[in-house]
């Protein structure tokens, strides 16, 4: 286990302690408070609520920061079947408005001449390769004057 992790899980037992600490003792200071106002006399637990939420606020927002990973994870998972049902309906119709809009930043095919969509790899009207090896970092990059990963001179 390294460092980060070691850290992420202390915040989350401590959220979760801080958190149920805070809502027992705001759970108390209600109770009372409700008790008392039943009994006609001033609520003496009513600061245990005071100090309860705040406590349970900071608990929760330790524990969200913990499990950040898990809740990222979980939304990711819960969001991209939809995204991608979505996706295969309007794909084409926004790639097409993207192509529209994007044809200054467009990739050249160096064979064919012709636009491709921005970061193809193949040309789609000639099949050529439209990326070349960037002989600095050896990245595969778009075709240009200098490398998008690294900026050294293509050619
Ligand atoms: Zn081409
Ligand atoms: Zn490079």
């Amino acid at each position: 286990m390294n460092k980060h992790e070691r850290t992420k899980l202390i915040l989350k037992i401590a959220g979760i302690a801080m958190a149920v600490c805070g809502l027992a003792l705001a759970i108390t200071g209600f109770a009372d408070m409700i008790a008392s106002t039943g009994r006609g006399s001033t609520p003496k637990l009513f600061f245990l609520m005071m100090i309860g939420l705040p406590l349970f606020a900071v608990g929760m927002m330790f524990c969200l920061t913990g499990f950040r990973r898990e809740i990222s994870r979980y939304m990711k998972n819960e969001s991209v079947p939809v995204v991608n049902e979505a996706g295969k309906e309007i794909t084409p119709a926004i790639s097409a408005i993207a192509g529209a809009a994007k044809s200054a930043d467009a990739t050249i095919c160096p064979h064919c001449g012709k636009t491709n969509s921005d970061g193809a790899k193949f040309c789609r009207h000639c099949g050529n390769k439209l990326t070349v090896t960037c002989p600095a970092c050896g990245a595969e990059v778009s075709a240009g004057d200098f490398c998008e990963n690294c900026g050294a001179k293509l050619k």
